[in-house]
């Protein structure tokens, strides 16, 4: 099975209700979506979003990176070394990681594809079957605790409460959410870099003295103060986890040895794809260290890949929050993977088992 082409398409589908972060505002599901063609008829199907805040990927950069630099490198590639075309893609170019992984899962996917198995097999093994929190986006009291309440009504039974913007406002809004629920979820608190350590450590402290019982706390401070969150990880007894202060499996090894984060925050568009995700989950495992799998503002594409990675790798992988499916107003693919609020189950079709994606416009070759 070898690589004849790689076409791009672009997927917009609007969200439910905006979601909101200290960093941003998101109206819609607007990404980049990659179709890998080869000479046996088999397309694989990848896909990235852009998220300039955070990867600093643009629609524009992801296309260009693809088509000018990936591409060539990739034509008459066999899919059976799979080792030797991640190796090509990720050694193309510095960051633009979200190209990357677009790519990277497309490729996967036809890898699995061409031994006729679900993606997941190949990666391992595992019970197809997983479940997803839901993002409670940050938004005045009353609003929060509504949409906290409604989620736990479609059966979400872990609410990950966007915070970070005041921290006066967000200590009322984490106690009003947890006095609303009243046990029936688990509550993850992710401030997006809006606190600085010492704002991090007075807001845990004040809710943990409160009774306010909290799974974990998420990228309290900036990207890139490691120190800052070491601090805050070293003086609060909830486990702090990094989401944007962690990229690439080398600064997974620095987090461990420098005891700056209880748990790392996986996603598909900061590894680059599987092949970085693999390695950042077998790190991770030999030090004993949890991981939660996330996702960007993605349709069912580029999530699936990431289902069927937090199947493969459930030991390590303990935390799911893939709830970009289910953000969106409507699920335009038709695939192996079911999005079912917060159920996510894979069929046993080959590869992702992408059948058909609803709305797709093909970019110009
Ligand atoms: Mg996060």
């Amino acid at each position: 099975m070898k690589i004849t082409d790689i076409q791009l398409g672009m997927l917009r589908v609007p969200l439910k209700t905006p979601f909101k972060t200290a960093l941003r505002t998101v109206e819609m599901v607007e990404d980049v979506v990659v179709l890998i063609h080869t000479d046996s008829d088999h397309i694989g199907y990848g896909e990235a979003p852009a998220t300039a805040p955070i990867t600093g990927d643009t629609l524009g950069s992801i296309i260009a990176a693809i088509d000018c630099f990936i591409k060539p490198r990739l034509i008459g590639e066999d899919i059976a070394n799979l080792n030797r075309i991640t190796g090509l893609i990720q050694g193309t170019m510095e960051r633009n990681t979200s190209a990357k992984a677009a790519v990277e899962i497309a490729v996967y996917d036809l890898w699995a594809q061409l031994y006729g198995t679900p993606l997941y097999q190949m990666l391992g093994g595992g019970d197809p079957v997983i479940t997803t929190d839901i993002t409670i986006s940050v938004d005045y009291i009353d609003k929060m605790v509504a949409d906290s309440m409604s989620a736990i009504d479609r059966g979400f039974e872990s609410l990950k409460i966007k915070v970070g913007k005041d921290i006066g406002l967000d200590i009322e809004r984490v106690k009003a959410i947890h006095a609303a629920v009243e046990g029936r979820a688990l509550l993850r608190l992710d401030a997006n870099q809006g606190w600085t350590a010492k704002q991090a450590v007075y807001a845990m402290h004040t809710l943990e003295e409160a009774g306010v019982v909290l799974e974990l706390l998420e990228q309290p401070v900036k990207a890139s103060d490691i120190d800052g969150l070491k601090y805050v990880t070293e003086r609060v007894n909830t486990p702090v986890m990094a989401d944007e202060s962690v990229f690439a499996p080398a600064q997974v090894f620095d987090l461990i040895q420098r005891r700056a984060a209880d748990i790392i925050n996986i996603k598909l568009m900061k590894t680059g794809g599987l092949s970085n995700a693999i390695r950042i989950a077998d790190i991770a495992a030999l030090y004993g260290m949890q991981c939660m799998i996330g996702c960007m503002i993605e349709s069912s594409i580029s999530v699936a890949a990431a289902v069927h990675l937090a199947v493969a790798k459930a030991d390590i992988i303990t935390k799911v929050d893939l709830d970009g499916p289910s953000l969106g107003l409507f699920n335009p693919v038709e695939g192996g993977v079911l999005f079912n609020e917060s159920e996510i189950s894979i069929s046993d079709a080959p590869g992702l088992g992408i059948r058909q994606i609803h709305g797709l416009e093909l970019l110009p070759r």
